[in-house]
């Protein structure tokens, strides 16, 4: 069959790459041999390397000699019948243990081999380092590194196989140790075998011997089929052998050999293997036992979720107090700067108030989004998607959802663009978009300024508590409001992704700042542009018309700004929704312009409120005297306090949120259902809330 050209078979496990190797040896020279007596197809094609031409043979998938199917039957009758010159063992380099196995046993025919350390590629992206110069070391057997699907290093493979086929050496088992019970018996045998002859001319003795003591019924029924009384003889002697071994290890003969293949092959392996990351991922596990454990991670997760928040405040108070000092130093330099008119008061109560209220929140915002960062690139946000997951699913989101509610300011002081934007990790559209829908209730920095100011007037007694309770509260809306959405119009399956574990890092302090500032970033064009905008639109609604001279007359100052203002666009439609916001929720008009302006950004409630209740120069940090004028204003309480907080933690979300879910989810109709489903919900509650708490104020 070999036509005097050496003979090279490929042998190896199923998928270790044999037929890519066959194929980038041979090219198109290739066609399917018939052997007689198999039916299991076996690949036959040339290979040229330089002068020489080679017989290259693509055996089926066996994962050992000791064969269990019929590829493994068929592989194994090829070697022993067809005796190639060099067999070159492919070997997939990412799982080296199981591959071994079978090189033990090739090693065992004795049968010249070469290996094909293939799959190096994957074997790398998978941090796996494979020492091949060791591995041939130990195992005395040439090994080279190959991608058998790119070609690369076949040809070095095929030059190295035909060196060794045209020696023509004869076949040299090595012999490995059993255990002591087995190797008495094997001596045993292999002598008995020598003496007879048996088969000799066909396998190794050794290697007869080893299958004998395994009763290897392929083995004993070649054997019997001789019907020779040495075979005879020999199979009882085995069978005897074989009693006395499982009577000593209290286990089978073929059980006990392949333990101490394994034993090698491990020992091996501990030698020429090593993970670049095996220390990261070790630790990972280790530091998982404490963070993901069911009672000790929440504690912790609070615990750090907690540090975090009060670090961020107290790294950003400063620098939130200098840029509130530039604001301020700008709005009465231009103020001094500029000569009495609608200019002045365009640029000052316009641009600089407005871009300053929310200007003056990037230091924490930086910072908040930073130290989101460092959960993100360490990998705890994973740990506490992990945690999340199994309360979220209760609401119909996935513990990916974590991350934009975090964002989206879960620990207060977040944003929701930059949240809306993180839900792109979710890959499921459904939960995706009811958690768009549902982290605009989020306690973003913008609702801040507006809590502050009517908890400092209301409720100055408990200020911490209501803050926390406030968070609760955003919280459980955000929730209830996902479930709604996925039990009715986003109904569907939770889908069963699995959260991936990375193993923990040291973040990158370059990551660190980019991801930090691309969310500043958005934050600030927000700023920049929406806002900016917004403020100027908001100011011309509430300063045109202008009232005429003559309805001026004979009122104070104060008298004069309400009048102004109400004269105005914003007013008058203030005044419109009066009749439905004042029986419902107790705001009168004023409280409505400010809502209308907080359509531009919520930060702008207050300072439309200061406007509105004609303490112009209020900025929306130092809210203190508008507190005090709030308290003492007719027709407020904490009732319809609480009611406000409600409604604006609730209601439409500013422009730039909108945008964003229109961009997100490339639909208008999701951003109009936002603003209709927000706005329906802040009047329910708001509405829920003033009515109760009238019942008993
Ligand atoms: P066989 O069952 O041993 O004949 O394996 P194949 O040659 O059919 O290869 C199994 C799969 O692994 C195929 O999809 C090949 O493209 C792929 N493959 C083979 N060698 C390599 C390799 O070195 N690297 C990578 N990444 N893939 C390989
Ligand atoms: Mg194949």
């Amino acid at each position: 069959m070999n036509n005097g050209l050496p003979v090279i078979t490929l042998a190896g496990n199923p998928n270790s790459g044999k037929t890519s190797i066959f194929n980038s040896l041979t090219g198109a020279k290739q066609h399917v041999a018939n052997y007689p007596g198999i039916t299991v197809e076996i690949k036959e094609g040339k290979a040229v390397s330089g002068e020489l031409t080679a017989e290259i043979i693509d055996l089926p998938g066996t994962y050992s000699l000791t064969p269990y199917s019929p590829d493994e039957v068929a592989a194994r009758d090829y070697l022993l019948e067809q005796h190639p010159d060099v067999v070159i063992h492919v070997v997939d380099a990412s799982n080296l243990e199981r591959n071994l196995y079978l090189t033990t046993q090739l090693m065992e025919l004795g049968v010249p081999v070469i290996i094909a350390l293939n799959m190096i590629d994957i074997a790398e992206d998978r941090g796996i380092r494979i020492d091949s110069e060791g591995l041939s070391k130990i195992l005395g057997i040439p090994v080279l590194r190959t991608v058998g699907n790119r070609g690369t290093g076949t040809e070095e493979l095929l030059k190295k196989a035909l060196s060794i086929a045209c020696e023509k050496t004869s076949w040299t088992p090595i012999e490995l140790s059993y255990g002591q019970a087995s190797d008495n018996a094997l001596r045993i045998l292999e002598k008995r075998i020598i003496e007879t002859g048996l088969l000799m001319d066909m396998v190794p003795p050794g290697w007869l011997a080893l299958r004998l003591l395994e009763q290897d019924s392929h083995t004993l029924n070649r054997v019997k089929r001789l019907s020779s009384p040495e075979g005879n003889d020999i199979l009882e002697l085995s069978a005897d052998l074989a009693d006395r071994v499982f009577r000593e290890m209290n286990d089978e003969t073929e059980g006990v050999i392949a333990d101490h293949r394994y034993g090698f092959v491990a020992g091996v392996v501990k030698r020429v293997k090593s993970y670049s990351t095996v220390n990261r991922v070790y630790i990972s596990d280790r530091i998982d036992r404490f963070l993901t454990n069911p009672f000790l991670g929440p504690v912790v997760m609070v615990a750090v979720l907690f540090g975090l928040f009060q670090f961020t405040f107290f790294v950003s108070s400063t620098p939130i107090a200098l840029m509130e000092g530039f604001f301020s130093w700008l709005h009465t330099f231009a103020w001094s700067a500029l000569p009495e008119g609608l200019l002045r008061s365009l640029v000052v109560s316009g641009a600089i108030d407005g871009v300053g209220g929310v200007v003056g929140f990037v230091p924490l915002i930086m910072f908040m989004f930073f130290f989101i960062s460092i959960l993100e690139d360490t990998g705890y946000m994973a740990r506490i998607a992990f945690l999340m997951d199994r309360i979220f699913r209760k609401f119909g989101l996935h513990g990916n959802s974590i991350v934009p509610f975090i964002v989206s300011g879960g620990i207060t002081g977040g944003c929701a663009v930059p949240g809306i934007m993180a839900a792109r990790t979710l890959r499921d559209p459904r939960e995706r978009i009811a958690t768009i829908l549902s982290v605009p209730f989020m306690n973003c920095g913008a609702k801040l300024p507006v809590y502050a100011l009517l908890i400092a007037a209301f409720f100055s007694a408990k200020e911490g508590l209501i803050l926390f309770l406030l968070t609760l509260i955003s919280w459980t809306f955000a929730l209830l409001s996902a479930r709604m959405l996925r039990s009715t119009i986003l109904k569907g399956e939770s889908t069963s992704f699995v959260l991936e574990l990375p193993p923990y890092r040291l973040p990158s302090l370059t990551s660190l700042l980019i991801h930090m500032w691309e969310r500043t970033w958005l934050y600030l064009r927000k700023a920049g542009t929406v806002i900016l905008f917004a403020s100027v639109v908001m100011w011309a609604l509430m300063t045109f018309p202008i009232l005429p001279a003559d309805h001026a007359s004979s009122l104070t100052d104060n008298e004069l700004a309400q009048a102004r203002l109400s004269y105005s666009i914003a007013g008058r439609a203030g005044r419109a929704f009066e009749s439905i916001t004042k029986p419902l929720m107790g705001f009168d008009w004023k409280t409505d312009v400010a809502l209308i302006g907080g359509f531009a950004a919520k930060e702008i409630v207050v300072s439309t409120l200061g406007t509105v209740y004609s303490m112009g120069e209020i900025d929306s940090e130092d809210s203190s005297s508008l507190s005090e004028r709030l308290a003492d204003e007719e027709g407020w309480n904490p009732v319809v306090a609480f009611a406000l907080i409600m409604f604006t933690m609730l209601y439409i979300p500013c422009i730039a949120t909108v945008a964003v879910i229109k961009r997100e989810t490339r639909s208008w109709k999701w951003a109009g259902f936002a603003i209709v489903y927000t706005t329906g919900a802040a009047m329910i509650v708001a509405t829920v809330a003033y009515q109760i708490g009238m019942l008993f104020y």
